[in-house]
């Protein structure tokens, strides 16, 4: 079965859930590099974004929702970026009742475009680009090769994870990590982990969809 509405919502409550199990992970993460703070940002925009879901809304209603919660609440540099995010990914549901593996691919490479657009993030920055990218790569190969959903997105999830853990060695070139230079050298960046925990959401949440 595709996706429908309470699969998007059963995937922002579980991103919203790891982020609060996370969270002092990633203000650890986000001390060594940044200002620490990017788990208590993440966690106060998802839970006020969760608290702002309408069980009854259509699937782009849904995320234009948890983007202006974001926006509003998430504050320092991933708010506008993760808002942004959910803004174009949103976008690409309105022509859809449901979503299987190529629209799920669209939705996530729309999300990525806004990020670039809004944050200017190349690969190999140090950011949540690179946990993101690889994940869209993968879902774009698995919707040209026919992949069922659940295969997919576990797919972009171990993508991400594997792009969340090669930026540990990269100098950082965008973000408060960037004023380090060399010395943001050895850390893994916290928004390309919160980036994968999203991506293990989806994989979590639709682990039975085709
Ligand atoms: P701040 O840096 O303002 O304290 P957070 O700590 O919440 O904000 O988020 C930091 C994360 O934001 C970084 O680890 C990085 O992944 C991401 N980030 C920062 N700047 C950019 C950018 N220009 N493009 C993409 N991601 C970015
Ligand atoms: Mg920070």
């Amino acid at each position: 079965m595709p996706l429908t509405a309470p699969d998007l919502h059963a995937w922002i409550r579980a991103f919203a859930d790891r982020v609060a199990d996370e969270r002092g992970y990633l203000t650890k993460l986000d001390s060594a590099i940044g200002d620490g703070d990017h788990g208590q940002n993440m966690n106060r925009g998802l839970s006020h974004a969760v608290d702002q879901i309408d069980d009854d809304a259509s699937m782009s209603d849904t995320m234009r929702t948890v983007a202006m919660a974001l926006i509003s609440k998430t504050g320092g540099a991933s708010g506008p970026l993760y808002g942004t995010l959910f803004m174009d990914a949103g976008k690409t549901t309105a022509q859809h009742d449901e979503l299987g593996t190529p629209e799920v691919a669209a939705l996530f490479r729309a999300g990525l475009d806004g990020v670039q657009r809004r944050g200017k993030a190349e690969p190999n920055d140090k950011t949540m680009v690179d946990a993101l990218l690889p994940a869209v790569e993968a879902l774009e190969d698995a919707a040209e090769n026919g992949t069922p959903l659940s295969e997919a997105i576990q797919q972009a999830a171990n993508a991400a994870k594997k792009g969340m853990e090669a930026t540990t060695p990269l100098e950082a070139r965008k973000g408060r990590a960037s004023y380090l230079g060399e010395r943001s050298k050895g850390h893994q960046d916290p928004g390309a982990t919160s980036t994968y925990y999203l991506l293990d959401a989806a994989a979590t949440a639709w682990s039975d969809r085709t």
